[in-house]
């Protein structure tokens, strides 16, 4: 019987990061992906944002993840032969006089002077969009072309015989004592990374994930300048200018993945407030992210099968948080290092 170290269950960042690390630990692997689920990678904007919400507090870890994924995704694209990490500021919208005192206060603590450069008067504010009050401009942001990566290392993987497409049925999996049997292979470990669709793995599905459905117009806007995200409301990311990434939506409530008509709504009519130049809405598109309700990381091994391990709970930050978790479980797995107990799936046991 063939012997492969690891089996990957799916391909969005989540498997595409840790099948990476296992790369570079010169460790074998087959990754089992399907084209018929509809992955969150394929959705994302890859928005990496260091300062969020309306009280401008510093993404948790943001200094680490930064540094791991720059050099990921750096490797990554000389790797491919591809571009998939934009260095990129986030204009944010300030709308009153007490959103630009607020972004003065958090300005004064010394942590944030590298991300929170001063608020600007309207003057200066991003052609194509309505003036507010005024704008300020969130520093050391990035996004990551997730889709287009995931896509990429698709192709390198397949050329190499490393990734079969195919829906994994648990029933199928063999669990041993230290090893795995599926389709008459030996598996010394399974790494699940199915994203939201864990719903329907057995194993581990009993975990409080709270997925959450967002949905995204592409649209195509000749008159906007397209050298930063824009965020007001809603983001306003140039993927490929003129077309442009607007989102998203968070529906906690949902009976499938498909995009809605009252979503599009939703997205249109805030469209409208922002936007001061022509647009059309080139397609609607939906995914679920697979977010936990302490909106931490999901990673560690099931408590009665030593050989599947789970990486999961990327949420909103897959782009951020995939560089940094995959070596983390990597760490776990092959060097027995401890689990961060805020990302280990055992603070739900
Ligand atoms: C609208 C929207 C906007 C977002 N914007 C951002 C953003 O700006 N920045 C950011 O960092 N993150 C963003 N995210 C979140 C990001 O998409 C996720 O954090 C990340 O993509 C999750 O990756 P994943 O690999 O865990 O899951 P997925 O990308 O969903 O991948 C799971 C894969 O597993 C496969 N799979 C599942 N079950 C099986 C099976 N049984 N057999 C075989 N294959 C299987 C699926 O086909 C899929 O390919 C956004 C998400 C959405 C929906």
């Amino acid at each position: 019987m063939k012997k492969v170290d690891y089996l990957i269950i799916g391909q969005g960042i989540a498997g595409l990061s840790f099948a990476y690390q296992l790369m570079n630990a010169g460790k074998s692997f087959l990754v089992v992906d399907t084209p018929q689920l509809k992955s969150s990678s394929s959705v994302a904007a890859g928005i990496m944002n260091p300062i969020t919400g309306r009280r401008y507090v510093k993404s948790w870890m943001f200094d680490d993840l930064l540094k791991e994924a720059e050099q990921f995704y750096s490797s990554l694209e000389t790797l491919l032969d591809c571009r998939v990490f934009h260095r990129i500021p986030i204009v944010r919208s300030l709308f009153n006089h007490q959103e630009e005192q607020d972004w003065w206060i958090r300005r004064q603590d010394q942590d944030y002077i590298p991300y929170m450069h001063p608020p600007m008067n309207n003057d200066a504010f991003p052609k194509g969009f309505k003036k507010v009050f005024a704008f300020a401009k969130v520093a050391k942001g990035g996004r990551v072309d997730i889709h287009g990566l995931v896509e990429a290392f698709k192709v390198y993987l397949n050329e190499r015989g490393l990734i079969i497409s195919d829906l994994l049925d648990y029933k199928s999996l063999d669990l041993r004592d230290d090893h795995c049997v599926w389709k008459e292979q030996s598996f010394g470990k399974v790494i699940c990374c199915e994203g939201a669709h864990v719903m329907n793995n057995p194993f581990f599905r009993h975990l409080p994930f709270n997925p959450s459905k967002g949905e995204v117009l592409i649209i195509k806007a000749p008159e906007l300048e397209g050298n930063s995200v824009f965020k007001n409301r809603i983001f306003i990311v140039p993927v490929d200018p003129p077309f442009y990434w607007v989102g998203s939506q968070y529906k906690r409530s949902y009976t499938d993945d498909n995009p809605e008509a009252e979503s599009k709504h939703f997205l249109t009519e805030r469209l409208e407030e922002v936007m001061d130049s022509p647009y059309e809405i080139i397609e609607h598109k939906a995914a679920i992210r697979p977010t936990v309700k302490d909106r931490k990381p999901f990673l560690g091994v099931h408590p009665d099968h030593s050989c599947l391990y789970l990486f999961n709970g990327l949420g909103t930050k897959g782009a951020s948080l995939a560089p940094y978790f995959s070596k983390h479980l990597y760490a776990f797995i092959s060097e027995g290092q401890p689990l961060m107990a805020e990302a280990d799936i055992k603070r739900f046991y």
